[in-house]
């Protein structure tokens, strides 16, 4: 098993860079959490985490901590640039302080030849630099500027939804080949449905939040989610989306535990 780290870059209080009604944190999180839906669905020898899922603030130190934590074999941070409106591009990253012969190295060679290709993105080249997420990861780690977000040509891009599925598949592509991912086979091919963990749904926003104070306490995290059921508003507490049934069954089991009543809707 390869374990790969996606670090969709900013986040919560922290938008990264904007411009032209666009927001770094929004576009990278949609490239990251595609990168991971076509990873799972398409390869079998790999697990996938990600410093978030969602739009919340995390601190640099957290994001390597969790990657050194894991023992992640590849560290990946996604990024859009912004300077002064004319700049524009692609480029990537890896530490300073690594030579050209480096792991990270080697692997960034790979994903710079996938990523770059044909994403109507000028080539700005293969760059070195003293970032926190690349200094402070014990594995190879790479970080993609994908496009300046305050130059108009590649804002248009940007807001092209299948343009940021090709640059999430040439993500993937890259990774794939780094890390020599498996692909699934016919017979071993995964399902595209979602299976969401629900653990309770209330109609006061207050009961859903003391919920997910008390996940919080047994270290389960939980966000709501608010529907609409024959015109009555309901907060869903959502703990978890799994692309696996056995994944959101054992995670079912950990809240039912702690003495709560859950239950999984499927989304295909
Ligand atoms: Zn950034």
């Amino acid at each position: 098993m390869k374990r790969v780290f996606l670090d969709p870059g900013h986040g919560g209080s922290d938008p990264g860079a904007v411009g032209h009604g666009l927001k770094e944190k929004d576009v990278v999180l949609d490239i990251a959490l595609q990168i991971r839906h076509i990873l799972d669905k398409e390869y079998e020898n790999v697990e996938i985490q990600m410093s978030r899922t969602t739009d919340i603030s995390k601190s640099l130190r957290q994001r390597t901590n969790e990657a050194n934590a894991w023992n992640a074999n590849y560290f990946i941070s996604i990024h859009c640039n912004a300077f002064n409106g004319k700049a524009k591009g692609y480029e990537d990253f890896i530490f300073s302080g690594l030579s050209d012969s480096s792991q990270s190295a080697k692997y960034r060679n790979i994903m710079h030849r996938e990523i770059s290709n044909g994403i109507a993105l000028q080539n700005r080249g293969k760059k070195k630099a003293n970032f926190h997420v690349l200094r402070e990861t014990s594995m190879p780690a790479f970080l993609s500027e994908n496009g300046f977000i305050d130059n108009h040509s590649d804002a248009a891009l940007m807001k092209q939804a299948s343009w940021r599925k090709k640059i999430a598949q040439n993500h993937v592509n890259g990774i794939a080949k780094a890390l020599q991912l498996k692909k699934r086979t016919n017979g071993n091919q995964k399902s595209d449905s979602l299976y969401k963990v629900i653990a309770g749904s209330f109609q006061s926003k207050e009961k859903a939040l003391n919920r997910i104070s008390f996940l919080k306490t047994h270290g389960i995290e939980a966000f709501i989610e608010t529907i609409t059921l024959s015109g009555a508003k309901w907060h869903r507490v959502q703990s978890g989306a799994f692309s696996n049934r056995k994944n959101a069954e054992a995670h079912l089991k950990r809240i039912e535990k702690i003495g709560i009543d859950a239950f999984i809707i499927v989304l295909s």
